[in-house]
């Protein structure tokens, strides 16, 4: 099956519209895993290295220009976020059915890693939404949280991860923001610091307590939208990577339907242990 599709592959010449396309094409990584051939860090299949190729040209030709701009400014360009997500590398491990490339975990490191070379600012961006954002709602949505959140997240609206807090850095599980239940809504309040993406992003995925009684097992990830009142306050001026955004925000009785908790109540705590160690794999790429 692999080999039918390499020579399919090499039969015809490939000219792809957008990266997303190349990428759907991933299903020898796939395969790969499953037998035919062990995979390897340092070692690609011949569509990888295609892939690596389209978005080292994308990084090139359209980050390139603008980073010196972008940096100066602390300010990402909307052009380049809209860039990556026509170019499909907004939801590189995101199935089809959902928008996304539905390719492999190396891809999604060799897109963060091309990207790197050329901006480490846009390759975080990148980072964060995929690695973060989209894999907590493929692996713990429910089949009707997936149908909404991530045909939006994989073609249009930037994600940010909502975890650290000013007295909760390393030892998030203090974390004070609380969520009280309130009919068919939560209501949260609290504050969140240092948040990469929170100043372009539109979908937030909020870590609160909802009963403090029970300690960290009282964490639950919800996700909100912008507009249903996440107050984007103080953008921290760094040292580096200055165009990615790191804010503080705000929520000042938040309010939540009931639906948008993901992997249930009381379960943010092991869902954010399991992302943060699969993302810092994607966090070296960027290194
Ligand atoms: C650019 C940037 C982007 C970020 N983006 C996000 C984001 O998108 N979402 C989000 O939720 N957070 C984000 N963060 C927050 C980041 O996750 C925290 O900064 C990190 O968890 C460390 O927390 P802290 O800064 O409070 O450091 P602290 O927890 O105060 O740690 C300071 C130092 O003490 C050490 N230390 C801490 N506790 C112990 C201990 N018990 N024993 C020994 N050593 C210890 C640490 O290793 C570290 O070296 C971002 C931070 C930065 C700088």
């Amino acid at each position: 099956m692999f080999r039918a599709a390499s020579r399919s592959l090499r039969a015809t010449k490939y000219r792809p519209k957008r990266l997303v396309e190349l990428a759907r094409m991933f299903s020898a990584s796939a395969i790969r895993t499953e037998g035919l051939r062990l995979s390897s860090l340092d070692t690609f299949t011949e569509e990888e290295n295609m892939f690596r190729d389209s978005v080292k040209r994308f990084a090139v030709d359209v980050v390139g220009p603008k980073v010196r701009e972008m940096d100066e400014k602390e300010s990402m360009d909307p052009t380049i976020i809209q860039g990556l997500f026509e170019q499909g590398l907004m939801g590189i491990e995101t199935s089809a059915d959902h928008g996304g490339a539905e390719a492999s975990f190396v891809s999604a490191i060799i897109a963060i890693e091309e990207l790197a070379k050329i901006d480490p600012s846009v390759s975080v961006m990148c980072d964060v939404h995929n690695t973060l954002v989209n894999t907590i709602l493929r692996k713990y949505g429910t089949k009707e949280q997936q149908d909404k959140w991530l045909p939006l997240l994989s073609e249009s609206k930037l994600g940010s991860f909502c975890l650290s807090e000013p007295v909760s850095g390393s030892d998030a599980f203090a974390l004070q923001t609380r969520a009280k239940k309130d009919g068919d809504h939560w209501v949260i309040n609290g504050s969140k610091m240092w948040i990469t993406n929170s100043h372009e992003a539109e979908i937030f995925l909020i870590f609160a307590n909802v009963d403090p009684s029970k300690g960290y097992k009282g964490i639950t990830c919800f996700i909100a939208t912008k507009d249903m009142g996440v107050q984007i306050a103080k953008k921290e001026e760094k040292l580096g990577i200055r165009a990615s955004s790191t804010c503080t925000l705000n929520f000042d009785d938040l309010r939540i339907p009931a639906e948008n908790i993901i992997g249930g109540e009381g379960k943010g705590y092991k869902l954010a242990i399991e992302i943060l160690n699969e993302g810092r794999s994607y966090s070296m790429s960027t290194l």
